[in-house]
């Protein structure tokens, strides 16, 4: 068969603020199992191409295909459905719940049987073993990433570091397939950095796919097998570090600002 099969196909995507275009007809593809890197200066549109994709933003143009299927436009709750997943910031209104209750809150939200059970007490007995399997899930994910210890404390009492990791944690309890994350190393100190990159680098090889937004260009080369260069809302260049770090283009892009 196939030997790398593609996981997200961008095409042509466009989105445009007024009269920004901040996504001008980008063009790029991941390969499934893949750890791609996609970076460019400030302001080149690739958070709004992860907003795009993920359904924060509705593109006003182009197409995503996601796995093969059309996924242009899709509401960001639909993503999960999918087995795509973004991480997000903790929002303030989580801060007072536990790192354990952080984590049971994806999952929940994501069961449509919530409705019905509601209203059918008998059904109890599922419930209970479903919430034991859920917490055995979220142990899982606590020690994969060595924060057991903090898993009664407030989120918002965590440190930056250990904000990072809960937010991949909680985006690993829908079980997605592919990951895509914005800048996860921002205020994350050297230490945690190479941990947090430990475990990416794990779950890549149990088969996920990364496309990671990073500004640290250095830390995208040497651990990513695939760079995509964004600049002024459009793919600048494509292709292993070795190419990336050699093309004139984005050494242009990135000087000249
Ligand atoms: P990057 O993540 O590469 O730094 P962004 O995708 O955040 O870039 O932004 C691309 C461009 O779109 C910038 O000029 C930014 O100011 C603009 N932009 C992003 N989001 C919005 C928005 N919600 N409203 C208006 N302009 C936006
Ligand atoms: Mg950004």
């Amino acid at each position: 068969g196939q030997q790398n099969d593609v996981e997200l196909k961008v095409d042509g995507l466009v989105k445009r603020f007024g009269g920004i275009t901040a996504v001008d007809s980008a063009s790029f593809e991941v390969e499934s199992g893949s750890m791609t890197g996609l970076i460019g200066p400030n302001g080149a549109g690739k958070s709004t191409t992860f907003h795009c994709i993920t359904g924060i933003h509705r593109p006003d143009g182009g197409s995503v295909r996601f796995q093969g299927n059309d996924i242009t436009g899709i509401r960001p709750y639909q993503c999960a459905d999918y087995g795509l997943v973004r991480t997000f910031q903790i929002a303030r209104e989580m801060a007072n719940m536990t790192v354990l209750e952080n984590l049971m809150l994806p999952a929940k939200q994501q069961s449509g049987e919530q409705l019905w059970r509601s209203v059918m007490p008998f059904a109890r007995r599922d419930v209970i073993e479903e919430e034991r399997e859920l917490l055995e899930r979220v142990w899982d994910i606590l020690e994969f990433f060595e924060i057991e210890h903090i898993a009664e404390e407030k989120a918002g009492n965590l440190s930056g570091g250990q904000r990072k990791l809960l937010e991949m944690a909680r985006a690993l309890m829908i079980e997605p397939e592919m990951l895509l994350l914005d800048e996860p190393f921002a205020g994350v100190n050297p230490t945690l950095e190479h941990k947090l990159l430990d475990h990416i680098h794990e779950l890549r090889e149990e088969g996920y796919t990364f496309l990671i937004v990073e500004h640290d260009m250095d830390l995208i080369m040497e651990n990513c097998e695939r760079v995509i260069v964004m600049h002024q809302g459009s793919v600048l260049a494509e292709g292993n570090p070795e190419t990336i770090t050699s093309n004139e283009q984005v050494i242009e892009a990135y000087l000249g600002g």
